[in-house]
């Protein structure tokens, strides 16, 4: 291992080459006269225009000194590890400069979002905290700026990893923040099954976002905080604040009904987020969700590959056989029904769905409607006569916002009514209600039927494009481009940072290349095996050390190869 000083005097001797003659550090690594700071050059840009080199800095804990409690469990070190990213993302505007034509002089993190997940952008060792950064090298024109080169990669990077990873340097109150709240949110999630919960949502909440592409909090003056009706209040322990009350939503079949824009979607919303934990200061730190719960929408367009939606269509027009259904431009309801079987399939244990953005034919039929039309003629068979068989048979749970109808008061357990933000219970004079206009009854069917299993075929998930063996890339959040498919990802609501996506499409890869999909393994034992991998080491789905992955869930990988266009299957 060279020296920082090595590498300077390197920097200025190839000053005003040519930007090739930057390859030569690839593969490099250099160290401060103290020992305690290194940096690992991993992947050189082409040229100044091109995307930014991969770097790696790591400071040794012999002086970044964090205290055992603020890394001690797992749950802790993620948060460490998160709120340091956002600290070194803060560095990085300040030690960013333009130091010449193009990317020059830029130094860039992966930097996090609201929810806090275990990432590979800042990375806490055994030995050292590890960043992973992108650095444009500087040039003048296309020619090396080596004066500029040693000024950000000798002496920039040093210093702001004394500035952003030593324990002293920082606010020691917001570490200790960020990882007892991580630590108390895993606590709460934790002890939902126990106590028979599908979510928490803690008195004080704030759900509201500031806007619809802005994940921060309302400010806390225009929004109303979050208290649970007494009826439906539970309390719950948490190692580092004791306890809390808040709403608990039970096992079963919830709705959420209440006048327009009294805040359904918001909560449904902070629901389906509930699954990750939250940074301090989001207003969700202590609504948690199920892991398994998983968001359900309409989705017509999509691709459909050899599922069983049998348990909602049958006798479609043209015998389309709907107990291994396949299309390549469903409709909103038969969308809809692959999209819960396909969750089933993955795991889910508890469905969300919000009226706003489902099939109407799918959720309900009217008694007007039983009557014009045969139920012969109907290939539906409604959501609200198989939400209890749903349960009842597999123990799936539904939370639904209904505002628009009635017809799934006889179905539900509890209904929660929104009033000017705050939640009612309604239970009581839903069920009245219900039982008065029993003419208006539900066709219930007792039994839900066994989910399908299927085993994807490899040769129909191909990461080939043109000559590259393999070229998957996403350009944002919602979007894989695998091989020569587009992978449309923009109705999974639950992949909230597009570093997930980007992880998403490397497993995809990395399952095809280690044999994973082999055309023997079910979808359930290929999303087991990646998942426990992942777990362990989220590295271990690339080659080389990217900074730009974060941990996704079994649901949100098994809805991307499930929206692949070119996915086949067959039944196991
Ligand atoms: P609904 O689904 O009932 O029609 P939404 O959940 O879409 O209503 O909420 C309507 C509006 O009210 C949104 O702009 C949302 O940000 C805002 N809102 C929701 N909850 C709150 C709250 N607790 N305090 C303040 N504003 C809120
Ligand atoms: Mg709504």
């Amino acid at each position: 291992m060279n020296t920082l000083e090595y590498l300077r005097n390197d920097l200025r001797r190839i000053d005003g080459r040519g930007y090739p003659a930057y390859k030569d550090l690839r593969g490099n690594c250099y160290i401060s006269s103290d020992a305690t700071f290194e940096l690992h050059i991993d992947h050189v840009q082409g040229d100044p225009f091109a995307a930014p080199s991969h770097i790696r800095i790591r400071l040794a804990h012999s002086i970044t000194a964090f205290p055992d409690w603020s890394h001690s469990s797992k749950s802790r070190r993620i948060a460490l590890e998160n709120y340091l990213a956002h600290i070194v993302a803060n560095a990085c505007r300040k030690f960013s400069s333009q130091a010449g034509s193009g990317k020059s002089g830029l130094i860039d993190i992966d930097a996090p979002c609201q929810e806090v997940i275990a990432r590979t952008a800042l990375l806490y060792l055994d030995e050292a905290i590890e960043v992973r950064l992108n650095l444009g090298l500087p040039a003048r024109g296309r020619r090396i700026a080596g004066r500029e080169a040693a000024r950000i990669l000798c002496d920039d990077l040093h210093q702001m990893a004394l500035e952003t990873l030593i324990f002293d340097q920082l606010d020691k109150d917001e570490i200790q923040s960020a990882v007892e709240t991580n630590e108390d949110a895993d606590a709460l999630r934790d002890q939902l099954k126990n106590h028979k919960l599908l979510a928490f949502v803690a008195d004080g909440s704030i759900l509201p976002r500031r806007s619809g592409i802005d994940q921060r909090p309302l400010d806390s003056d225009s929004a109303v905080p979050f208290q649970a009706p007494s009826s439906l209040a539970v309390t719950l322990d948490t190692p580092n604040r004791g306890t809390i009350t808040g709403l608990g939503i039970p096992e079963g079949i919830t709705l959420i009904v209440g006048g327009g824009f009294h805040g359904k979607s918001t909560l449904l919303n902070a629901l389906e987020r509930g699954v990750y934990n939250h940074r301090p200061q989001d207003g969700r730190e202590f609504v948690v969700t199920r892991p398994d719960a998983v968001k359900i929408r309409a989705e017509d367009g999509r691709s459909i590959s050899g599922v069983d939606i049998s348990p909602f269509i049958n006798n479609l027009p043209h015998q389309n056989d709907t107990t291994a259904f396949s299309t390549e431009n469903a409709s909103g309801s038969t969308s809809q029904a692959a999209n819960i079987i396909e969750a089933l399939e993955s795991g889910a244990d508890t469905l969300l769905i919000d009226e706003d953005i489902a099939a109407t034919n799918f959720m309900i039929r009217d008694q007007r409607m039983q009557e014009l039309v045969e139920a012969d003629k109907e290939p539906i068979t409604p959501f609200v006569s198989k939400v209890r068989a749903l349960f009842s048979d597999l123990g799936v749970s539904s939370i639904l916002v209904m505002g628009g109808s009635g017809d799934y008061f006889p179905v539900a357990d509890r209904v929660i009514c929104m009033d000017h933000y705050l939640p009612e219970d309604l239970s009581t004079k839903a069920k009245q209600i219900a039982e008065k206009y029993q003419t208006s009854f539900v066709d219930e069917c007792k039994t839900f039927g066994s989910p399908s299993r299927r085993c994807p075929h490899p040769a129909s998930i191909d990461p080939r494009r043109g000559r590259r063996e393999v070229s998957v890339k996403s350009r944002d959040i919602h979007q894989i481009q695998f091989g020569e498919q587009d992978i449309d990802l923009s109705a999974l609501t639950q992949i909230v940072s597009s570093s997930q996506t980007r992880a998403i499409g490397a497993a995809l890869v990395y399952a095809r290349q280690e044999s994973i999909i082999d055309g023997k393994n079910g979808l359930t034992e290929i999303l087991d095996l990646i998942c426990t991998k992942i777990e362990t080491n989220l590295d271990s789905l690339s080659q080389g050390y990217r900074g730009d992955l974060a941990v996704f869930r079994r649901h949100e990988l098994a809805a991307a190869l499930n929206r692949l266009r070119t996915l086949k299957v067959s039944p196991l």
